[in-house]
């Protein structure tokens, strides 16, 4: 699965990155691959899986990977959490996925209009209250938006929080030791925001090293 047709080992990130980019051309120009159920895919599936990239993702039913990377069965190893924030759990799915998987890539990506990231700028700048539950997780995502302006127009401040989120869990995961020996090695981490209107995915440039936390201005 990770060998192209030459045979050659494709086991890299940057490869893996450049097939992601592939899939989402095909997913938004129609052109998609993803076959119907074959029984001897299935047999093949049976004896493992080795995905090429990993994924972090929003539950958003809008944003499945799978289907926005034209990606098949066994392609890719996904976790999806509200607002694609880190946890205990998430941690160790990702854990499980660099020392058990070794896939070379992996993906931070957030999605415009996440609901979660909306909520968690409404409970932070205008106090709203949710279940307990949902404001454990919500507190996952406010530190990334501490720097947002809140006189900001709503698209402003919520194409500036998904950013921001995705960048903020991409650096953590970058900084931690063990993603730093990851990269070491030379595994890559990326951030991605996927664009609702477009059905395209837009990579962020060195996701784990900037941050954009003021809206840009724009001269007239
Ligand atoms: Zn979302």
């Amino acid at each position: 699965m990770n060998q192209d047709s030459n045979g050659t080992n494709c086991n890299s990130g940057e490869l893996a990155l450049q097939r992601l980019r592939a899939g989402n051309l095909r997913f938004v120009s129609g052109d998609t691959h993803v076959p119907t159920l074959e029984t001897d895919l299935l047999d093949q599936q049976a004896k493992g899986q080795e995905p090429y990239a990993t994924i972090l993702g929003c539950s958003d039913s809008r944003v499945p990977p799978e289907l926005i990377f034209d990606a098949w069965l066994g392609e890719l190893f996904v976790i999806r959490v509200a607002g694609n924030v880190l946890g205990p759990s998430i941690l160790g799915t990702l854990q499980y996925a660099a020392v058990h998987l070794h896939t070379p890539l992996f993906v931070v990506m957030g999605h415009e209009g996440c609901g979660a990231v909306h909520a968690a700028i409404s409970y932070k700048f205008e106090g709203m209250r949710q279940a307990d539950r949902i404001e454990a997780l919500l507190e996952n995502i406010v530190p990334a938006i501490e720097g947002i302006d809140p006189s900001a127009c709503e698209d402003t401040q919520m194409n500036i929080a998904v950013e921001a989120n995705v960048r903020r869990t991409v650096r953590q995961l970058a900084g931690s030791p063990e993603g730093q020996k990851q990269l070491a090695n030379g595994v890559k981490i990326v951030g991605a925001v996927y664009e609702l209107h477009t059905g395209r995915v837009r990579f962020l440039e060195n996701a784990g090293e900037t941050e954009q936390r003021t809206p840009v201005k724009i001269e007239l």
